[in-house]
């Protein structure tokens, strides 16, 4: 075996383990396709592809669709495989060996794992007991470690916590660097900083497909930032990162704006319902603005509680041993139907302990 990198030697690698049961709620996803017409008319232009030619490296049909969608200049709009390549891409060009990041904890352990692959210093801030940001704490970590990149994840994964805008404001004030808000789950809350950006302000917001669009399968994501930043990150990611498929996916997707708005709204109503139901449960239910909510037990371990759901055929996942996240799992909300299985596993299985 040939050696790693020295400060790659103690990486862990990201994991997600994929389990074959009924009723999987364990990463986020849409718990329903795309409307069957997105499918018919991406069909219809695969065909006429030409195969044979690179695809337009920078993706200008889509860029411009997001952009319209947002009310932005396609020159702020910087699109990529995932958000995570989005995140990736922004941290190959601002982050890096004598740099440092910074992340508020427990938040996506993404930012700070991909982060440290660039050979960046990570420093975490911690949050309140109720997973909220204190402006204490931000104004410490910020003004101490000056970093050139700080993350703030709204709502935030794996809390389901939405930061309120005065905390982004104070945050981008103090921050010397960049500021990257990950929106990933913003169309299930209540507001996004989207229009906070501006060719003045050194702040991002990056958004996915993969959750509010039901596109996991084709990883597509974006930001949407000043021109500036954009431009530096196309210098940085591979010359054409994008296939001509995903740019065809996602162009087309935003034609079905409506249909996206109606899956979000049955997503929020079901989080409600199942928040509510479980309120009346022995296990505490932390307030969500996602697509999904973290619970923690009372009465039992996390990971036993995970382990019972799994015996009754529905996945969730486990956080119980994530640091800060002592016994928490996080349950991604699905249809009707997965949600009344999980309901009622959670019920047997709380309700065994207590026989
Ligand atoms: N950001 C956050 C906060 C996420 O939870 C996720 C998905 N788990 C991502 C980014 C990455 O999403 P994708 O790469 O599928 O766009």
């Amino acid at each position: 075996m040939i050696p790693v990198r020295d400060d790659l030697r103690a990486l862990e690698g990201y994991h997600s383990p994929q389990v074959d049961v009924r009723v999987r709620l364990n990463t986020n996803e849409s718990p329903v396709p795309p409307p069957a017409a997105w499918r018919d008319a991406f069909a219809a232009e695969l065909s006429r592809v030409e195969w044979h030619r690179y695809p337009d490296r920078s993706a200008s049909a889509l860029r411009a669709a997001i952009a319209a969608w947002h009310g932005v200049d396609p020159a702020q709009v910087f699109a990529a495989n995932g958000s995570n390549e989005v995140l990736q891409t922004v941290l190959l060009t601002y982050a890096g060996p004598g740099r440092t990041v910074a992340t508020f904890e427990p938040t996506y352990q993404l930012h700070g794992h991909i982060a440290r692959i660039t050979g960046a210093t990570v420093v975490e801030g911690e949050r309140a007991a109720d997973f909220t940001l204190d402006p204490d704490e931000v104004r410490r970590v910020v003004e101490s470690a000056r970093p050139h990149v700080t993350f703030l994840c709204s709502p935030n994964n794996p809390t389901g916590v939405v930061e309120p805008p005065e905390r982004l404001d104070e945050l981008v004030a103090l921050a010397p660097g960049l500021v990257v808000v990950d929106e990933a789950y913003a169309q299930f809350a209540d507001w996004s900083a989207l229009d906070r950006v501006d060719d003045d302000v050194p702040m991002a917001v990056v958004r996915t497909f993969s959750k509010t669009w039901s596109m996991a399968a084709s990883r597509l994501g974006y930001l949407v930032g000043p021109r500036w930043l954009v431009a530096e990150l196309e210098k940085v990611v591979l010359p054409y990162h994008l296939d001509a498929a995903k740019q065809i996916a996602g162009r087309l997707a935003l034609d079905f704006v409506d249909d996206m708005d109606d899956r979000v709204a049955g997503i929020v109503a079901e989080r409600a319902r199942i928040s509510d139901a479980m309120a009346g449960l022995d296990v505490e239910v932390f307030p969500s603005g996602a697509n999904f909510v973290l619970i923690r037990p009372r009465s039992m371990g996390g990971h036993d509680l995970w382990q019972a759901l799994l015996d009754r055929d529905v996945l969730v996942r486990d956080c119980s041993s994530w640091p800060r996240l002592d016994d928490c799992l996080r349950v991604t909300v699905g249809t009707p139907d997965e949600n009344d299985a999980f309901l009622t596993a959670l019920a047997g299985a709380l309700s065994e302990v207590h026989a």
